[in-house]
């Protein structure tokens, strides 16, 4: 613990955390010890590891306040743990402190946080990606092994790509999102960042489960990922693992247009996984493009509605100087909100508005229903669908890029979460400038055993 401890404040410029708590990481530290030396460790104990800080942690319990990247909720002291956070401390992990994201997980570069940007390890000058841009800086920079993360549209998987760590977003519902600061609650989902498919296959059986405490938890027994990934598949070999996996590429996963390094990395691992016995096969998702627009209509309609409650009364910030009650709202969400937010808020309104709900909001919806449709059509032929996870290698920081410049580079990571499917992001080789470039495996619902176990193969 001390020694990341040293580690992390060499790395400091790195913009990686965004609050640290040294005695009660060396209390907890302590209290694995106790665990290890009277037998009653188990395979998290004293696993340091340090959390987004869209997970609200228990600032009397942590000393950790949670801002959710945002000015809004700037020394917020939350009451309670996130559940997914609970989780992990009973597993025995080590919280060596908050992470930097995207305010309210809006954002695909990190660009976004109100607390300053995170720094890619591999070339600081780039970005790390978004929104989870200080957990994947974290585990890349080697600060922490291990890193919890959300992803509402490729916000674990993108940033897991430009920093060459792994990472997995479950199903839709397999972890709790009580605890966590919502941007969309239909997409919103948990899931760890890590150095390998194992790692991440111990802190996702930690993490997950049922949670009665959110509506959409999903009802299912506790999931052993580990001896999933572990299982052998029938008919497998030692030199061939993977034989009788079919992995589906959907041809608009690969358009004229994506980048020759990505293509050329992606196809490299794909091959390696040909050699781990696995057969590739041609699927289609027709409608990949227009879950861009489906995307960012409907998370910024969802957004609009959650973030109404921060409105200088129940939570964080209250601007100083305001006049009546409809006046301190607009000054403290002027205040309080910066630009991505009030640009998402704005078209979250819009598009909900009377008059224009059923042309963009209702359209959306059904658009998505046809999304998720598409992906079950592709799964009559594969067992795994795979591709590019970003269609570039992670981009220089401070560019001032339009807004839809990013909007359109989450093309490959949107339309697997408006399935709510889950994905992952391992590492496939290296792009321009030496930058690394993630595979993306996307499975079937809670098949997270399988995409793991793929993994693992291929690492
Ligand atoms: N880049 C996407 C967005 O800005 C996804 C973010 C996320 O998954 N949290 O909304």
């Amino acid at each position: 613990t001390q020694v990341l401890q040293a580690r992390m404040a060499q790395h400091a410029g790195l913009g990686a955390f965004l609050a640290t708590n040294p005695d009660t990481a060396l209390a907890e530290a302590r209290a694995a010890d106790a665990a290890i030396a009277t037998g009653t460790a188990g395979p998290l104990t004293g696993i340091p590891l340090a959390h987004k800080d869209i997970f609200v942690t228990d600032f009397a319990r942590s000393g950790l306040a949670t801002t959710a990247g945002s000015q809004m909720l700037k020394g917020y002291a939350s009451p309670f743990d996130a559940t997914v956070v609970a989780r992990l401390v009973a597993a025995g992990t080590v919280t060596l402190g908050k992470l930097n994201c995207d305010e309210f997980a809006m954002g695909s570069a990190n660009e976004n946080s109100a607390y300053g940007p995170a720094r890619n390890p591999w070339d600081p000058t780039r970005v790390p990606g978004g929104s989870s841009g200080g957990s994947a800086t974290a585990v890349a920079a080697r600060l922490v092994p291990a890193a919890t993360g959300t992803d509402t549209g490729g916000s674990i998987r993108q940033p897991a790509s430009f920093t060459g760590i792994t990472g997995i977003k479950p199903t839709y519902g397999v972890c709790s999102r009580y605890g966590m600061v919502a941007f969309a609650s239909s997409l919103d989902q948990a899931g760890p960042m890590a150095r390998s498919a194992e790692d991440c296959a111990l802190l996702l059986s930690a993490m997950s489960g049922f949670d009665e405490r959110d509506a959409t938890s999903a009802e299912r027994p506790p999931q052993d990922f580990h001896a999933q990934m572990l299982q052998p598949r029938a008919g497998a070999s030692a030199a061939k693992p993977l034989q009788g996996l079919r992995i589906g590429l959907p041809k608009e996963f690969f358009p004229a247009a994506l980048a020759a390094d990505v293509n050329g990395a992606v196809r490299s691992a794909l091959a390696e996984l040909e050699k781990l016995g696995a057969t590739l096969v041609d699927v289609s998702l027709p409608r990949t493009e227009l879950s861009i627009p489906v995307y960012y209509l409907i998370a910024p309609a969802e957004a609009s509605s959650n973030l109404s409650r921060f409105d200088g009364v129940k939570f964080g910030h209250r601007a100083a100087q305001h006049g009546d009650l409809l006046d301190m709202y607009k000054k403290t969400r002027a205040e309080g909100f910066g630009p991505e937010v009030k640009r998402r808020i704005m078209i979250g309104t819009y598009v909900l508005s009377h008059g224009y709900y059923d042309a963009y909001y209702l359209q959306a919806q059904k658009l998505r229903r046809m999304i998720a449709d598409d992906f079950q059509a592709c799964f009559q032929h594969c067992d795994v669908i795979a591709g590019p996870v970003a269609p570039t290698v992670a981009w220089a920081l401070g560019q001032q890029r339009e807004p839809l410049q990013d909007y359109l580079a989450d093309i490959f990571t949107l339309p697997g979460s408006l399935a709510g499917l889950p994905g992952m992001s391992v590492p496939a080789g290296f792009g321009e400038g030496g930058l690394p470039v993630g595979l993306q495996l996307i499975g079937n619902y809670f098949q997270e055993g399988q995409l793991l176990h793929t993994a693992h193969a291929l690492q």
